[in-house]
């Protein structure tokens, strides 16, 4: 098994993460003071820590939705955005990402007057502050940022064309998310067709609580080049008595295409959608060759690291760092940056340092008893 400082030391890259879901306890706690924020459940960090987590692991996507109350409610000011945005950058290089395309939906952050656009500047202001102090401390990480829109409001061509506005600026793409069941993809579709007129990247938040008819709008109408979690597509993928696998006509597909999909292990497991991370599809997926990544979805809520979802996947299908690297390369290979900046980091940073980390491990083998 990998040792968690192997496994935190490994160069990982992160495709789906929520700014919104990944506060530290404690800045909670700061900013409601500092903003007048009065609806926390309690003010102690370790306690905090401990109710979202709680408040996560109720086995239903909107009861999961609910503990974003809090965190969303002290993220309404430019400056709390900003500082959030900044440890988020600092935790996930502290946590060995290289890569992370961060999502938030900023039109949750207008509750009291701030734009869209002043969200989304304030949150690439934070990253880049994070990013420097990163860098500064010798865990350099790229930080993009993906725009999200929330699919039960009515704001999504709006959210779409600021998503555009920042593309030069460190957005690089667009999503949707929130309930999934009774609000499928394709009523956003002019949202999609505004992101895919410009050229512009796509992914969906869809096949989480709900099945196969919100992947297939995803894919086939709205234009996802990812999918997030995308777990139901095993609902497609036929597992016989004697072994052998047959897929349906859209698993195939979004194999056959190489459609990247988010998994995000304990998340699904706290929603409903996987009932373990034992039993979670990510391993017949990754098995098949699906294009499989990695992923926190909400390091508050699901107390969680991407080292620590690694280190489980770990535990419970014996990945080692040859499976780490694929899923990671995986990961670059579905990143929204673009194509030389990918190649960059996956021939520079990601093989040579799963290269050293392979060569470590084989002296270590080597030192006689
Ligand atoms: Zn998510």
């Amino acid at each position: 098994m990998l040792t968690p400082e192997t496994i935190r030391r490994a160069p990982k890259a992160l495709l789906h993460d929520h700014l919104d879901g990944g506060l530290r306890p404690a800045t909670v706690v700061d900013l409601a003071a500092e903003f007048g924020y009065r609806d926390l459940p309690t003010t102690d960090p370790a306690e905090l820590t401990r109710w979202f987590t709680r408040g996560a692991d109720r086995k239903s996507l909107e009861l999961y939705l609910e503990t974003f109350a809090h965190t969303v409610g002290v993220m309404q000011e430019r400056d709390a955005i900003t500082r959030v945005a900044a440890e988020c950058a600092e935790d996930l290089a502290a946590d060995g990402i290289v890569y992370a395309e961060v999502r938030y939906a900023p039109e949750l952050s207008t509750g009291r007057g701030l734009t869209l656009d002043e969200a989304v500047e304030a949150t690439l202001d934070g990253f880049r502050i994070g990013a420097g102090r990163a860098a500064a401390a010798g865990r350099p990480i790229a930080m993009r940022m993906l725009v999200t829109a929330m699919r039960q409001a009515a704001r999504s061509v709006e959210v779409a064309e600021c998503a555009v506005r920042w593309r030069d600026a460190g957005v690089v793409g667009f999503d949707i998310a929130g309930p999934e069941a009774g609000y499928r993809p394709t009523r956003h579709l002019d949202a999609f067709d505004r992101i895919r007129r410009e050229n512009f990247h796509i992914t969906i938040h869809a096949g989480e609580s709900f099945g196969l008819p919100s992947i297939w709008e995803a894919v086939q109408f709205c234009g996802a080049e990812r999918l997030g979690h995308g777990v139901r597509i095993v609902d497609d993928i036929e597992v016989r008595d004697d072994g052998a696998v047959a897929l349906g006509r859209l698993a195939a597909y979004v194999r056959d295409r190489r459609i990247p999909l988010e998994m995000c292990p304990t998340s699904n497991v706290h929603t409903g959608a996987a009932d373990s991370i034992e039993h979670h599809p990510i391993d017949l997926l990754r098995r098949l060759r699906f294009r499989v990544t990695v992923n926190t979805d909400n390091r508050l809520m699901s107390n969680v690291s991407l080292s620590s979802e690694f280190a489980a996947l770990d535990a419970a299908f014996g990945l080692g760092l040859g499976e780490m690297e694929w899923l990671t390369i995986n990961a670059m290979k579905s990143a929204f940056a673009p194509f030389d900046e990918r190649l960059r980091i996956i021939n520079e940073v990601v093989k040579p340092g799963y290269a050293h980390l392979r060569a470590e491990q084989s002296q270590v083998l080597a030192v006689p008893a």
